[in-house]
């Protein structure tokens, strides 16, 4: 695939204390932004029974700009004000076609605390000899280098997690290179005492990174809880449990990285389960162990880079009973609960591994799609 495609790059950047005082203060004039605009519409709607379009509050904008008290404004990046905009425009949308709920105001306290720019004229620059980047009012910031190609840039976003670290996700449009030509086909049931099992028998243990750091994770909150509100040992210890959970989250991405890479590597065709029903079980424990293992985020991987390297995913109806069926006959064993790990087809008498049935027949039905 010689097309050049979309692909994210995401840095840390180490920006100086007067740069991350510019790039807190444009965090926070993006967020006046959409906040302040989604207050608007909300009047404007009571008023006049209508929706401002992008066009009407990007004017809106400019004028708020040029007035002197909340002329600060004009002292940030222009284009995270303007993506700001966009957002809330894209909310108001997903709103509109159903996609989403009303949107919400974005609170100072959120776990995403970012603004994105955009390039136009030279504006973001990459130094890759010094690893550094240069951000429109910010200036050049030095990045955590790892030897990866950063290609055409499109728009960068800046982002501050919780525990204090800055970063930069970099758009780019690159040129993928091509993987060899896999021969592979493989079903996946997704799990979670065990992440995957694949058809081919394979198991991926699931490292419930989050399980595992419960416990320190119970003991750091704790101290914090402690601590006199206000006081610095308190902040202190707000920033140790932030940097536990991303500590957590980076190990989960990296983990689903290995996997999906490894997936698309091998396969030309990769058949998968819709995990929407799994999603909702209402049971709590279950539910996080649910997230813990990142179903969503591991599914939206694995389809991107098949797009990225040629390869085709197929998404199995929720419907599928496809641990139910005997992979052999096809005969369906209605009775079969979740606790049975292992069973006897009552027709053709095959011996089944659960979940090893479950992904043969996740890949069986995926061909089944592909052929039709
Ligand atoms: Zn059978």
């Amino acid at each position: 695939m010689t097309e050049p495609v979309k692909k994210a790059f995401k840095v840390r950047i180490y920006p100086t204390p007067d740069q991350q005082a510019q790039i807190n203060k444009t965090i926070g004039c993006a967020r006046w932004v959409y906040n302040h605009f989604l207050a608007w519409h909300v009047e404007v709607y009571k008023a006049e029974k209508r929706y401002m379009s992008y066009t009407e509050c990007s004017a809106m904008l400019t004028q708020i700009k040029a007035t002197p008290n909340t002329g600060w404004l004009a002292e940030v990046d222009k284009f995270a004000l303007q993506n700001s905009l966009k957002d809330l425009d894209e909310s108001y949308k997903n709103f509109f076609e159903g996609r989403a709920g009303y949107p919400k105001f974005k609170s100072k306290r959120g776990p995403k605390q970012s603004y994105q720019t955009n390039l136009t004229n030279n504006n973001i620059r990459i130094d890759v000899k010094h690893h550094r980047i240069k951000l429109p009012k910010v200036g050049w910031v030095e990045y955590a280098a790892d030897g990866r190609e950063i290609g055409n840039i499109i728009n960068v976003t800046v982002s501050r997690t919780p525990s204090g670290k800055y970063s930069a996700s970099i758009l780019c449009q690159v040129k993928i290179k091509p993987l060899n030509v896999a021969t592979g086909e493989v079903g996946i049931d997704m799990g979670l005492k065990k992440f995957a099992i694949l058809s081919s028998d394979e198991v991926v243990e699931n490292p419930q990174y989050y399980v595992k750091a419960q416990e320190k994770l119970t003991k750091l909150q704790r101290t914090y809880s402690k601590k006199k509100k206000g006081s610095k040992n308190r902040e202190k210890a707000r920033i140790k449990v932030a940097r536990q959970h991303e500590k957590v989250v980076n190990q989960r991405r990296d983990f689903q990285h290995k996997v999906s890479k490894k997936l698309v590597d091998e396969n030309k065709v990769i058949s998968m389960e819709d995990l929407r029903i799994k999603n909702m079980v209402k049971n709590r424990k279950v539910a996080k162990a649910i997230s813990d293992a990142g179903w969503g985020e591991f599914r939206r991987m694995v389809e991107y880079k098949a797009t990225w390297y040629g390869r085709t995913v197929v998404i199995i109806d929720t419907f599928y009973p496809s641990s139910k069926l005997c992979g052999k006959c096809g005969t369906k064993n209605a009775m079969l609960t979740l606790s049975v790990r292992e069973w006897q087809c009552p027709v053709c008498g095959t011996i089944h591994d659960r979940d090893i049935n479950a992904a043969r027949n996740i890949l069986a039905e995926g061909k089944r799609i592909l052929a039709s």
